[in-house]
């Protein structure tokens, strides 16, 4: 039987976390009793800097349960941060976590499906949401069409996924080498790779409090995700910069064309034909010294190249 943790980031949750905590419980303490997790199971709360009563609900539960454990930061880092720091914490007291966050809007139902998935091989199962019938129509519309534009822009990400998925130590100790200041998770741990799977549930409305992440978060977030995963804005740049200087040369043609036509004004064909093509080759060449600053710039990242799955070596006893 393996041990499961469950992490959950909480920035000013007082309002949800007594009914959040009771429910986690009953549903560690159940899967226990079915003999699919280990009595060390554990729940683990990050409080990510709160203003609120979070911490003091937090130590309590603790003092009441050793089922609740408790991580604080120094200061609130966002979400995606606070996540990070609960799992690389817990990382080596089990063998498999998984990842949901305080107001309970990702149905905790589907973790006994995910465990059943780790069980039949899978380091990583993703949640994903079959269904957003309980959202706004504005959060529907501007979620989904974060999922869109991320593709785009060339940042491989599950959609409809957000952080409600299973990890195995291994796909941990995984993430662990991804050194990047700026880690985007749901863009980083597809690269992880080893059998991955996905569980799917309806989401439901947040039961209390209100949503720590407003428009202009989720905004901020979508460009985290797509600058820090793909150069693909800065070969754009290359790209607009060559139709330009392509059009330049159309014009170039067409005006010398109109010149010996005698149709135009003296200095015109000049003019035109170098605001073309000084503005296309400029644009050209910012492109050009993106693509390298945009390689200097993922080589600092030293991201792990490869991840070793499996080694046969003389010590085979483990
Ligand atoms: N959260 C966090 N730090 C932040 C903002 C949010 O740890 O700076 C947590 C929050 O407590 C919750 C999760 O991230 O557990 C998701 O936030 P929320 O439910 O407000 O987002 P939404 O579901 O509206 O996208
Ligand atoms: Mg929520």
């Amino acid at each position: 039987m393996d041990t499961l943790y469950l992490v959950i980031p909480c920035y000013n949750e007082e309002e949800v976390l007594p009914e959040t905590s009771s429910q986690l419980r009953n549903k560690i303490q159940s899967l226990i009793q079915k003999g699919r997790i280990s009595p060390q199971s554990r729940i683990v709360f990050v409080n990510d800097g709160s203003k609120d009563k979070t911490w003091e609900i937090i130590s309590k539960l603790h003092e009441e349960d050793k089922i609740f454990q408790g991580i604080k930061l120094s200061r609130n880092k966002g979400h995606q941060n606070a996540l990070l720091c609960g799992l690389m914490t817990v990382k080596d007291h089990c063998d498999m976590t998984i990842s949901l966050d305080a107001d309970l809007q990702d149905d905790i139902n589907a973790i006994d499906e995910m465990v059943e998935k780790y069980y039949e091989g899978c380091d990583v199962v993703y949640g994903v949401r079959s269904a957003r019938d309980t959202d706004t129509f504005f959060k529907k519309f501007t979620a989904e069409g974060f999922y869109k534009v991320m593709k785009m822009m060339g940042a491989d990400v599950v959609f409809n996924h957000a952080d409600y998925r299973l990890m195995s130590r291994r796909a941990l100790d995984g993430l662990q080498s991804f050194k990047e200041v700026n880690l985007f998770l749901r863009g980083v741990v597809p690269m992880i790779g080893y059998k991955s799977d996905s569980v799917y549930y309806e989401r439901k409305e947040r039961f209390a409090g209100e949503s720590k992440y407003p428009l202009k978060k989720m905004l901020a977030f979508a460009w985290e995700g797509i600058t820090s995963l793909s150069t693909k804005p800065i070969k754009m740049i290359s790209v607009l910069g060559g139709i330009i200087f392509i059009v330049s040369i159309i014009m170039l043609i067409y005006s010398i064309v109109r010149h010996f036509m005698g149709a135009t004004e003296i200095g015109w064909t000049s003019t035109i034909v170098s605001i073309w093509a000084i503005g296309g080759l400029q644009l050209l060449a910012i492109g050009i010294i993106g693509e390298y600053i945009g390689k200097v710039y993922l080589e600092t990242k030293e991201r792990p190249k490869f991840i070793v799955e499996k080694y046969l070596s003389d010590d085979d006893n483990n």
